[in-house]
């Protein structure tokens, strides 16, 4: 029995002697099935062909990225705290370089994903680190395809992790949407991880869509809610899912004046 993986989005389906009639993430109309056609691999051949690379971007913060790069290109974080670390947004590839380099670190105590997007192999990251456990909110547990114990559905609105780090639901992307906050980050000016939540663009301002491969936008009341689910909170950076997408300073004002350009852009003036 093999745990297929879908080639577009990274997600890994229950062991089957058969890959999956098709993928239910890259069927939703937030996703796409490529014009090629609906195609599987495996972790074990993604292990031959791709590597994981690591930056750090901060004193407990590090990336994992994987190369050449891998169905949506995200990457996810290493975080680390006096009360042990956490994975924050999951890659497909895991292989025996990175569990042993992450082990060195100190393991993983929790795992955290913004959005089903990125949910991928979490059950196997998870099994290599002590059966950490992955928190998602449950908003959005119908796009969980493989359930196990490991997987700790949330409600409500914010999650503490550990202290000075708070999962916040936003919403908007998908009903359960959620980001991480750091106080300590940015040398305690608090930071930010993101995901495509918020996603951060090349102006160093943030946006947000239901759909971003398809460009379907998302509703005004959406987006300021996101706004307000992050009032609360102060931070400086912000770290997005993809690799070069970090606002440096002034992340809670570059996040508001974002929200109102977005709607200024898309409410109906006339
Ligand atoms: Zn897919
Ligand atoms: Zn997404």
């Amino acid at each position: 029995m093999t745990a297929f993986i879908c080639k577009a989005c990274g997600t890994q389906y229950p062991p089957a002697d058969e890959p999956p009639a098709g993928c239910r993430i890259c069927d939703d109309e937030r996703q796409f099935v490529p014009v090629s056609g609906q195609q599987w691999t495996t972790l074990g051949e993604l292990r031959s062909r791709h590597r994981n690379s690591f930056e750090q971007h901060e004193p407990d913060l590090t990336a994992i990225e994987t190369t050449p790069e891998f169905a949506i290109g995200q990457r996810a974080f290493l975080l680390r705290t006096g009360e042990g670390n956490f994975l924050w947004d999951c890659i497909a590839l895991l292989d025996d370089a990175t569990v042993e380099l992450v082990r060195a670190l100190g393991g993983l105590r929790g795992i955290a994903i913004s959005h089903p997007h990125y949910y991928t192999t979490m059950l196997e990251w998870s099994a290599a680190f002590a059966n950490a456990p992955i928190y998602l909110h449950a908003a959005d547990q119908e796009w969980v395809m493989r359930r196990e114990n490991a997987i700790e559905f949330w409600n409500g609105e914010t999650k503490t992790l550990a202290p000075g780090v708070t999962l916040v639901r936003c919403g908007g992307h998908f009903p359960g949407g959620t980001v991480l906050h750091w106080a300590n980050g940015a040398d305690n000016r608090g930071v930010l991880l993101s995901g495509d939540i918020l996603q951060v663009g090349p102006d160093g301002f943030v946006s947000f869509m239901y759909s971003y491969p398809n460009l379907i936008p998302l509703p005004p009341r959406a987006v300021k809610a996101v706004g307000a689910a992050l009032r609360p909170f102060a931070f400086d950076r912000i770290y997005g899912a993809f690799s070069g997408r970090t606002i440096q300073a002034n992340g809670t004002a570059k996040v508001a004046q974002s929200v109102e350009r977005y709607v200024r852009a898309i409410e109906d003036q006339s």
